[in-house]
């Protein structure tokens, strides 16, 4: 694809994938990728299973003519086809293992052939780093350590690309801190906690990321992460204290707030585990 080409993206037809229920490398995330290949595109997909007789008719005649045609050829295969006719076949699996085509998906999501077809959302639809976190990485659960209430997740800090949250309980209680990016900096982050709570208890060891996809999320994560993310992956930074002494048991961190009468300067800091205070001691 030159430049100059980009007059395609209005005249895409469908999206096609030829698969095979069986075959770990169609089912279930190329299936799922090639959805949201047609949703991004704004065009319908049509599924061509090779295991049911009438679909497999469509399906090899596609693959013989535009496609990498053999006896037993490759699956999947994904093509892109265009109202004036024209069939372009953009993906067809790997032959090694599932992580291969896996990785794959991700190098064309976020190529310049996939941009430029790709159909802008609205504004107004896309989600901001903090609208996802809030609909797909908020999670209700209980404060540990400290009392049995419930906690929920506050920012503590943000920009537009990461997001420090932390679940806190109505006693103001951290149990567990969170950075939120696409790409995080974990030097940046430690850094960060040191300076609201000190370098003390701040450990390399209980700080651990985890890679969230839209796949494993609920309800329309799949189809948002692109907002924010080009190779639909999101990053979690936990940061959860073990506390490794006896004198560390009785500290706690703490997020200074009071949402009642709206005080609190939403920074970290750490005092007796029992102590009542839930602003810091600049805002008491
Ligand atoms: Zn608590
Ligand atoms: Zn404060």
């Amino acid at each position: 694809m030159g430049d100059g080409e980009d007059l395609t993206m209005d005249s895409i037809k469908q999206v096609s994938i030829v698969l095979a229920n069986y075959c770990p490398h169609c089912v279930p995330f190329s299936l799922r990728n090639a959805e949201r290949m047609a949703k991004d595109f704004g065009v319908p997909l049509c599924v061509l299973d090779i295991e049911i007789p009438e679909q497999e008719t469509v399906a090899d005649r596609l693959v013989k003519e535009y496609g990498d045609w053999s006896e037993d050829y490759l699956i999947p295969q994904v093509f892109v086809e265009y109202v004036d006719g024209r069939v372009e076949l953009v993906f067809t699996g790997f032959s090694e293992v599932v992580s291969v085509t896996e990785t794959a998906w991700y190098s064309l999501f976020s190529s310049d052939y996939y941009q430029k077809r790709r159909k802008v959302r609205p504004t107004s639809e896309r989600k901001s780093l903090k609208e996802f976190v809030k609909t797909y990485l908020s999670f209700n659960g209980y404060c540990r350590r400290h009392c049995d209430d419930p906690t929920s997740l506050l920012s503590v800090w943000s920009d537009k690309e990461n997001i420090v949250g932390a679940y806190v309980c109505p006693s103001s209680y951290v149990s567990r801190v969170i950075y939120f990016s696409v790409k995080p900096d974990l030097d940046w982050f430690k850094n960060f906690l040191a300076s609201q709570v000190g370098e003390e208890i701040v450990n390399n060891r209980d700080i651990r990321p985890a890679t969230r996809h839209g796949w494993e999320l609920r309800n329309n994560a799949a189809d948002e992460i692109g907002d924010i993310s080009p190779n639909n992956k999101v990053q979690e930074v936990y940061w959860t204290i073990y506390p490794k002494t006896e004198e560390a048991k009785n500290q706690g961190v703490f997020l200074c707030s009071d949402p009642k009468n709206d005080r609190g300067c939403h920074k970290l800091f750490v005092q007796d585990i029992k102590s009542p205070n839930t602003l810091c001691p600049k805002c008491r």
